[in-house]
């Protein structure tokens, strides 16, 4: 994709600062959305990569990989997965436990939703420190499935998340 194009998706995710708490710089992504060429823009950056190899399906993470992923599995003409906070899916669930700054959290994936030797590919918003994108990379790699790739829009350098997300590939495409 054009480096112009690439530009204003930067341009145009908005900085929110002391958001949800003090000291947080929050990457507003809805006015992407709001944007029918950069929303366009921004599924095709997941699409483009994604048809350089053979992907079965795409798992989102709950909120705003939803967004992105299941446009991402329309546009390919794959099947969607949703892994979600805990007690959000009404069927059977794996549980994968992750560290946030305080205390700890779940995520958690339908049973059923992938079968051994699928080949996924993970989308979410944003890269911070990992946490939660490795809790979903355990639950895709339990059920047999291969993970190929983890794809973000955005992806906070500093934060280090790839290294937690070792050995899965990081693809981000908006670095900050
Ligand atoms: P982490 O587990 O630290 O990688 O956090 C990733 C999740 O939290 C992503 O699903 C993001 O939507 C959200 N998130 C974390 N930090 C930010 C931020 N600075 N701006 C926007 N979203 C964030």
């Amino acid at each position: 994709m054009a480096s112009e194009t690439i530009e204003k998706l930067r341009a145009a995710v908005r900085d929110v600062h002391d958001f949800p708490k003090t000291g947080i710089v929050f990457k507003d992504i809805t006015p992407v959305l709001n944007d029918p060429v950069l929303f366009r823009a921004s599924i095709d950056l997941f699409v483009e990569r994604c048809r350089e190899k053979r992907v079965d399906k795409i798992v989102g993470i709950d909120a705003r990989g939803f967004l992105f992923g299941s446009a991402v599995a329309y546009e390919l003409g794959l099947g969607f997965v949703p892994i979600r906070k805990r007690g959000k899916l009404p069927y059977r669930t794996d549980t994968a436990k992750y560290s946030l700054e305080y205390g700890e959290a779940e995520m958690e994936m339908h049973t059923d939703a992938l079968k051994d030797g699928e080949r996924v590919v993970l989308v979410d918003d944003l890269l911070a420190t990992g946490g939660t994108s490795a809790a979903a990379a355990v639950l895709i790699r339990n059920t047999g499935a291969n993970l190929l790739e983890a794809q973000f829009l955005i992806e906070l350098e500093f934060l280090e998340g790839r290294k937690r997300l070792h050995p899965t590939t990081v693809t981000s495409f908006l670095k900050y």
